[in-house]
């Protein structure tokens, strides 16, 4: 089964999440979040009660759900909105360096100058085989950028943790305003987005 996530965190990609009971005590204050999901053997949360306010959707998909009944056929649960089956799981870098948050959707990255690579993912390669440190040289206006510097239109993240709401389909919501500024705060810094699609 696919895996289709909105991925918040923080826009300074070496700037680490608050310790995960910390960051969830706060994100289920504000709504965001409710209580854990007991079918998952990975810790996650079903939504919070301002979760719609906090996400803003677009537009949202319908779920439909198999299940075993009890001799065991496969049967129908009726469909579902989408947004009632999102849930939200912290990831902390093991390592605690930045990352790459990317999957198979694929966007032009673009310089600031307005140049696009021919092939973006080389730009995630310079600076991953240089030990995460290798700056891409802009062809263009000769500027030397690390991968954040340039704008993947929200198909690329890079961040040492990161919050991932899985069941969102890329462009179908993104963060609020209001959501913006809660993570802000958390973060101490501003708050980038992207989407991925396992
Ligand atoms: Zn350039």
């Amino acid at each position: 089964m696919s895996r289709k996530s909105l991925n918040l965190f923080p826009a300074d990609p070496h700037v680490a999440l608050p310790p995960a009971d910390v960051l969830t005590d706060r994100l289920r204050a504000i709504g965001l979040i409710g209580e854990r999901f007991p079918d998952s053997l990975d810790v996650r949360y079903v939504v919070g009660l301002r979760f719609e306010e906090l996400i803003t959707f677009h537009s949202s998909h319908r779920v439909i759900k198999l299940l075993n009944d009890e001799a065991g056929n496969m049967i129908q649960a009726p469909p579902r909105d989408s947004r009632e089956f999102c849930l939200t799981e912290l990831h902390y870098a093991t390592d605690r360096r930045p990352n790459v948050i990317v999957s198979c959707i694929t966007e032009d990255a673009r310089c600031p100058c307005g140049f696009t690579p021919p092939e973006s993912l080389d730009v995630i390669g310079a600076w991953w085989d240089a030990d995460r440190a290798g700056k891409w040289t802009c062809p263009a206006c000769g500027r030397s950028l690390l991968p954040w510097e340039l704008d993947w239109n929200h198909a690329a993240g890079f961040a040492t943790d990161h919050i991932e709401i899985v069941g969102i389909k890329p462009r179908e919501a993104t963060p609020s305003e209001a959501l913006s500024a809660e993570l802000g705060e958390m973060f101490g810094g501003g708050v980038a987005y992207a989407y991925t699609w396992i």
